[in-house]
């Protein structure tokens, strides 16, 4: 079948070809002919050697939509049948960890991302256990089906870790990227007052109620909005840039949740502002497969916006892309029509 696939780490040794097996399923597994599938970091991750993967030679892609095109014998997901769109849950997990069983799949202690630590969905077809094929409407757009997996997912888990309360307020850090986008629109829905910082005005159609656009000035306005009080829960999938302003701008009491570190890992954190505010600081990660049903249920209400799309035969430039300084909006790969 055809599929991007590398053998050695590194974007350059990343090519499309027909040398990849169809990939087998086994009973418990579905068969899916992969349609849109959304370009990620992990999958950069993947390809230039930042994140280990398994097997090699190794077929990329973690956030796939499809259809159905085999169910093996004996699927218990009697929901699913042949020709059912459907996306699929990123997890690898065995169901029986210490993890697994409270429903935190995607922190398994036997598991990890499909993409990475199997085969991903930069391919015609992908073979995955039924538990992870969740069906999606008939009328759903692909483009929205191919961004719920992790674009939706992660940043709505985030939000339920930082236990966003009704009439709180959340500031959010990247408020204009693909996840930043998404955690708007979960905040409002929350009943949220939503500040976003983004030098994007677009980000008011996205719901947010105010939009602050310069980093120096973050602290300030958050005082003023908040008269005073500061922000309830901090968003940042930023990273070190977006840091220490994260900090300044949490109040009593408040949570600062990270899921993302783009602009670096390494932050300084005064422990004591910690402690005496008693901020609560999380980290967040995925989202699990009850959250992903919660996702899919809210889909019909949720916006995505997508700035660029490619064929399979040019997932090399999908991956670049992916850092262009002028992205604005999803970066997709329309497996379907290659
Ligand atoms: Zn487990």
């Amino acid at each position: 079948m055809k599929a991007a696939i590398f053998e050695k780490p590194g974007l350059d040794n990343l090519k499309v070809d027909d040398s990849a097996e169809k990939p087998k399923h086994t009973d418990h597994d579905v068969l899916v002919r992969v349609n849109t599938v959304g370009v990620n970091p992990i999958d950069h991750f993947a390809v230039s050697g930042a994140r280990q993967v398994k097997p090699l030679p190794h077929i990329p892609g973690a956030e796939i939509s499809g259809i159905i095109e085999k169910i093996g014998d004996h699927v218990e997901e009697d929901n699913l049948k042949e020709g059912d769109k459907v996306i699929i849950h990123n997890k690898v997990f065995d169901g029986t960890c210490d993890m697994c069983l409270e429903g935190l799949d995607m922190l398994c202690r036997n598991g990890g991302l499909i993409g990475v630590v199997t085969n991903g969905g930069f391919a015609e077809y992908i073979a995955v256990p039924d538990k992870n094929v969740f069906k999606i409407p008939d009328d759903m757009g692909w483009d929205l089906a191919a961004s719920l997996p992790v674009t939706t997912l992660t940043p709505y888990h985030a939000l339920k870790d930082a236990s966003l309360q009704v009439n709180e307020s959340v500031l959010i850090f990247g408020a204009s990227g693909n996840t930043g986008m998404m955690a708007i629109q979960f905040a409002r829905k929350m009943g949220a007052k939503v500040i976003a910082v983004s030098k994007n005005e677009q980000v008011k159609d996205f719901g947010a109620d105010y939009i602050i656009n310069d980093y120096e000035k973050v602290v300030e306005q958050v005082r003023e909005i908040t008269q005073g009080k500061m922000a309830d829960v901090v968003l940042n999938s930023v990273g070190v840039e977006a840091w220490q302003c994260s900090f300044d701008s949490i109040g009593v009491n408040g949570r600062v949740v990270t899921f993302g570190a783009l602009t670096g890992a390494d932050v300084k954190i005064n422990v004591q502002s910690l402690y005496l505010r008693q901020v609560k600081l999380i980290g967040s990660t995925g989202g699990t497969r009850k959250q992903l049903k919660d996702v899919l249920s809210m889909s019909n209400q949720l916006k995505i916006k997508v700035w660029k799309r490619f064929k399979l035969e040019e997932t090399k430039d999908a991956l670049q892309a992916l850092f262009a300084k002028d992205r604005d909006g999803r970066i997709l790969i329309d497996v379907g029509r290659s």
